[in-house]
């Protein structure tokens, strides 16, 4: 027993304070004798967009299939029949009676887009276009297509697309249905900062115009935070049991999960809070130079694309966010450094040991886990190998697996293991956020922080997560022009003036929530808006 729940805890190792009184009471699910068990349900609301913030493994799938009528709920007597005439019981008076008595009316269609959007030309055989002309029904495909754009890639066979193409193709064909329901599980994976906006923005279109009810699962704060109108808080011991919490407003929802306290629970979820630096933006450059890069240049074909990117240095022991929208140049540049691309123009000094995360990771075979990491480092096993890397990653839990189970935030979780295990002078980690949840995002940081620090490496982050890079970098390196068609770089620089060049290019403004400090995105022609724009200053306050 943990020794903080006194009587009554089934379960070992919780790590919550305060065992939730709805433990007490019959899950709305329980899969089997100590098997998963899940308390409480999301309540989708029409013309609403209704976010869950939490981890993996907490039941969010399982509520699902419960709003989809897949799964009769048992009301944790796994070994009876169920009924949902017993669940509308439990929940008549709350938030969910009219939608379980839509369902049970047998009123309610649902269209879903999944987590894992690289298994779907697995699941597919054909063109972007054939996959998306079978969900065509509200005559919107066209439409769609056009606002995400993925217009040049409808032709194309799918399992010739990127993961971020893969995204939109998924998000599109959910949101292309009719349905009253909507669940999106995760819709910014591999999405630069512009694409998860308009991304935003079109599901909110639909619930608003279009009277649906969209149930949003999210992991980038900033988007989550933009997007949706009410926001159920997730928490429990994942693979163990979940508790879905009654709606909260986005903005108590995001701030109490970040101090690791639910208010109106009065429960603890996390021993510790995270905390955005609400003092000015680092700007010390650490360490020696490391790194010093002539002007590059680089195009490819007959200069369909072409990148230019300034001269620079990068210095031992910091970590240096990449930003920039996708298609821009950002892994051709790494690729030179890295000696694997020659430039057209300029010199990358050839003796540089990279260390390299690709942003779709490819490491499926049939090895276990700790196979395949102590091929990698003799430190494996260490306890200095432990507490730097297996631990902030949690690794425990997942070394005897085989890798080609893992699901998508360990398989990254692993790969960021594998890119810090190897002996660089530059560590490139290109979108080290896609898939994790938030709690693995902010340990995923500050072990690749220590691990500069400690090794007098450097490391190269490529994210489009802006509360991560803004936790994760000394300098950034900031990347514009037209997407597909050419790019420049300009000196790494500090983050004032870094996220002032970024988000200047995107036309965004963002103030500090007065409570926690961090990060919300300004609505755009707002007062706080404008100003700021006027200011120049459109991500740390003056
Ligand atoms: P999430 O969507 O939050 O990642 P899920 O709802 O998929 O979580 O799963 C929550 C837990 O329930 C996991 O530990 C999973 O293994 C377990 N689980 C899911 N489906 C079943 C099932 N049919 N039988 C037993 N356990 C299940
Ligand atoms: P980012 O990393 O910023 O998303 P990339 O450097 O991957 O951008 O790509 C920049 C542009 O160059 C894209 O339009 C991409 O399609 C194109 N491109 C990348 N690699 C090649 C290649 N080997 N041949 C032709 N075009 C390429």
């Amino acid at each position: 027993s943990c020794g903080i729940c006194v009587e009554k805890c089934p379960f070992d190792a919780i790590e919550i304070i305060n065992l939730p009184q709805e433990l007490n009471d019959e899950p709305i699910h329980r899969y089997g004798e100590n098997a998963f068990s899940l308390y409480g349900l999301p309540a989708p609301g029409e013309g609403r967009v209704t976010g869950i913030l939490g981890p993996n493994g907490i039941g969010k799938t399982t509520a699902v299939h419960i709003l989809a009528d897949e799964l009769t709920p048992n009301l944790g007597a796994y070994n009876d029949e169920s009924s949902w005439d017993a669940v509308l019981d439990e929940y008549r008076g709350t938030a969910l009676q009219d939608y379980l008595e839509a369902l049970i009316d047998g009123d309610v269609s649902v269209a879903r887009k999944p987590q894992y959007v690289d298994q779907i030309p697995g699941q597919f055989d054909g063109t972007t276009r054939q996959l998306l002309e079978r969900t065509d029904e509200r005559g919107e495909l066209d439409a769609l297509i056009e606002r995400v754009g993925i217009g040049p890639v409808v032709d194309q066979d799918i399992d010739t697309l990127s993961g971020g193409e893969l995204q939109r193709v998924a998000l599109v064909a959910a949101l292309a249905r009719d349905a009253e329901f909507y669940f999106l599980d995760e819709i910014t994976p591999y999405l630069d900062i512009g694409q998860r906006m308009t991304a935003a923005r079109i599901i909110q279109e639909l619930a608003e115009e279009g009277d649906r009810s969209m149930l949003v699962v999210e992991h980038d704060l900033a988007i989550l935070d933009l997007l949706a109108d009410a926001l159920h808080v997730a928490y429990g011991e994942p693979g163990a049991f979940g508790v879905i919490t009654d709606p909260k407003s986005t903005k108590n929802g995001i701030n109490e999960y970040l101090k690791g306290y639910l208010d109106n629970e009065n429960m603890r979820i996390r021993q510790e809070a995270i905390e955005f630096e609400q003092h000015a933006p680092r700007n010390v450059t650490r360490g020696d130079v490391a790194i010093e890069y002539p002007a590059l240049e680089k195009s490819y074909g007959d200069g369909e694309f072409s990148l230019a990117v300034e001269s620079g240095t990068i210095r031992e022991s910091e970590v240096l966010g990449v930003v920039g929208p996708n298609g821009i140049g950002k892994s051709t540049f790494a690729k030179m450094l890295a000696g694997r691309l020659e430039p057209d123009a300029g010199t990358v000094d050839a003796q540089l040991d990279i260390a390299y995360k690709p942003q779709y990771i490819d490491i499926d075979q049939p090895m276990r886990v700790d196979a395949f990491l102590s091929s990698i480092t003799d430190e494996f096993g260490s306890s200095y190998w432990n507490t730097e890397i297996a631990q902030p990653l949690q690794l425990d839990a997942v070394m005897e697996q085989n890798l080609d189970d893992l699901s998508g935030g360990e398989r990254q979780r692993v790969a960021i293991a594998a890119c810090l295990s190897k002996d660089a002078d530059l560590y490139l980690l290109d979108e080290p956020s896609a898939h994790l949840d938030v709690e693995q995002r902010v340990l995923a940081t500050s072990a690749i922080r220590r691990y500069a620090e400690n090794h007098d490496a450097t490391a190269m982050v490529i994210d489009h997560d802006i509360y991560m890079i803004d936790l994760l970098s000394d300098r950034l390196l900031v990347f514009d022009g037209e997407p597909a068609v050419h790019g420049t770089a300009s000196q790494p620089q500090g983050m004032r003036d870094g996220m002032n060049e970024f988000l200047e290019n995107l036309d965004v403004t963002f103030r500090r929530d007065e409570r926690t400090g961090r990060p919300r995105i300004n609505k755009p022609g707002s007062n706080l808006d404008r100003e700021q724009k006027q200011a120049g200053e459109y991500y740390y306050a003056p």
